[in-house]
Parts: C-alpha cells; structure tokens; sequence
C-alpha cells in the first residue's frame, strides 16, 4: 500500500501521529479533525496514499474493497454523527490548493450539522452566476463530453 513518510495522514495511520480513531478497517480510517469546524467533524481516509481524488488509480477502483468501502464509510460515517447527536451533516471533499486541500492526502469532510448551528452554511449558493444561458451550455457540454472520454480512455463501465 502507497504510504508516503512526510505525510500528515500516512503517519496518523502508521501510528507515528497519534489521532482520535473512530473507525479502522485494512484499507480506510476515520477520526477526529484536530480543527473542527464543528464539534464531531470527522475525516475519512484511504489507508493508500492518494494525493487527491484525481489520484485514485483507475486499476484500484476496480477494487471493490478500495473505493467502494471508502465511500461507504463516507456514508456511514454520515450516518453516524446523525444517529448519535446531529440533524444533518456537510459531506466535504477539497482537492487541490485552489479547492482548500492543505493535506495533500485525500480525505472526506464530514461535517455535523444541527439545527442550533449559529454557523452559516457552508457555501454561498448562487455565487458563480453564468453570463447567460450560452455560458452555461457551454460549461455543460464541456464537462459532459470530458466525463464521456474519461470514461471511454477508463474503460470500466
Ligand atoms: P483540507 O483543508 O481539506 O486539506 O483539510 C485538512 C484537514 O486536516 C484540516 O481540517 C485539519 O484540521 C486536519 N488535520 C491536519 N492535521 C491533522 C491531525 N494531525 N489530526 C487530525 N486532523 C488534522
Ligand atoms: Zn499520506
């Protein structure tokens, strides 16, 4: 498995860091941010050094017991903070510096929400405003026919 000596992360799942566990299996971990955003947030971690989520090799998606369990540990871990104390949660995910990525090892923000929060939300809705409706097409169809050749150059589904 890919682990990376300088890395935050890589050394939290070696146990030179130490961190508040919540979850641990062969390939995924999750524990407690050490800055929360609010009380609970929790970080859910592939155990193979990924940079980001552009990272993920196309052969380990195959790999059921790789990506698909990180995802529903993302899902779990949703789950879980609402079972035990919130009434929902932000699912965040940062890749690249321009994102807010500062760990350069992907990981999933699960951010628990409560109806008492005084924090506002997350994101500012309606802030990228499209030009008109020709800018938008556009931004449409480029993002649509890249997911058509990376899903053709992949060849997984
Ligand atoms: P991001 O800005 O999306 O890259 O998020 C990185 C997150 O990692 C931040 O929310 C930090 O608070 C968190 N973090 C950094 N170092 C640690 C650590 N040693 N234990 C737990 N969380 C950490
Ligand atoms: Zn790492």
């Amino acid at each position: 498995m890919r682990h990376e000596p300088d890395c935050i992360f890589c050394k939290i799942i070696s146990g030179e860091i130490s961190a508040m566990t919540v979850y641990e299996s062969d390939h995924v971990l999750a524990f407690l941010d050490v800055n929360p955003i609010q009380k609970g947030h929790t970080l859910v971690i592939p155990k193979a050094h990924w940079q980001s989520i552009l990272d993920i090799p196309v052969a380990e998606c195959i790999d059921i017991e790789r990506t698909e369990e990180l995802m529903y540990i993302v899902r779990i871990a949703a789950k879980a903070v609402c079972m035990a104390f919130a009434d929902g949660v932000n699912i965040l995910q940062a890749t690249g510096a321009c994102a807010g990525q500062t760990v350069d090892h992907l990981h999933f923000h699960i951010v628990p929400r409560c109806e008492s929060d005084e924090s506002p939300h997350i994101w500012e809705s309606g802030a990228g405003k499209y030009l008109d409706d020709e800018e938008r097409d556009d931004y449409a169809n480029r993002i649509s026919n890249a997911m058509e050749q990376i899903i053709k150059e992949e060849d997984l589904i």
